[in-house]
């Protein structure tokens, strides 16, 4: 895989309008994340149409997300495909509030990759192997130190990806110093 202009030649680019600058040019932690909307529901269009501002929240499964603006910058869906919504050096908004070695408001210096899932789902082995693949790209053109899951940076509050992401498949790949626990 392969950056250019801060996005991922690999992936379909379907620009979000949640994004702002980010206040640091510091690029050091990749967010993983797990989402499916409905939520157990797969492959449909509503996590893409929520990133786009443009989900149709009249399905009382979805009400919850009425006037929510989130984003990623990556979404792996469970055939492997990634679409990319935000530049990597713009400020997506997937975090939330959040706290990351004492430094809070992680989406500043982060980039989220969510993967299409729950937490009680075993992800597809494709999405695995383009998770790696992308980390290994975005390591290699950020300053990327640290991986970690947005139940690490968000306790409490969130739990994704879930107990079902297996962590030693990233470590394997990527090494214990990038997923080390604190
Ligand atoms: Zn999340």
């Amino acid at each position: 895989m392969r950056v250019s202009e801060h996005r991922l030649v690999q992936a379909r680019f379907s620009s979000s309008p949640h994004y702002d600058d980010r206040p640091t040019d510091e690029i050091s932690l990749i967010v993983v994340h797990g989402i499916s909307l409905p939520p157990g529901k797969f492959g449909g269009d509503d996590v893409e149409d929520l990133f786009l501002g443009r989900l149709d929240t009249s399905n009382p499964e979805l009400a919850d997300l009425i006037g929510v603006r989130v984003s990623s910058h990556l979404f792996i869906r469970r055939s492997g495909e990634i679409i990319q919504f935000v530049d990597f050096d713009k400020r997506a908004w997937h975090a939330g509030e959040s706290v990351f070695l004492g430094r809070s408001a992680c989406n500043d210096f982060s980039i989220g990759v969510e993967l299409e899932g729950t937490d009680t789902t075993e992800y597809e082995n494709v999405q695995y192997l383009q998770l790696v693949s992308v980390c290994r790209t975005l390591i290699s053109e950020y300053s990327i130190l640290n991986v970690r899951g947005h139940c690490d940076i968000s306790p409490g509050r969130k739990t994704d990806p879930g107990s079902t992401f297996e962590w030693h498949r990233l470590e394997e790949a990527l090494g214990s110093g990038l997923l080390r626990c604190e």
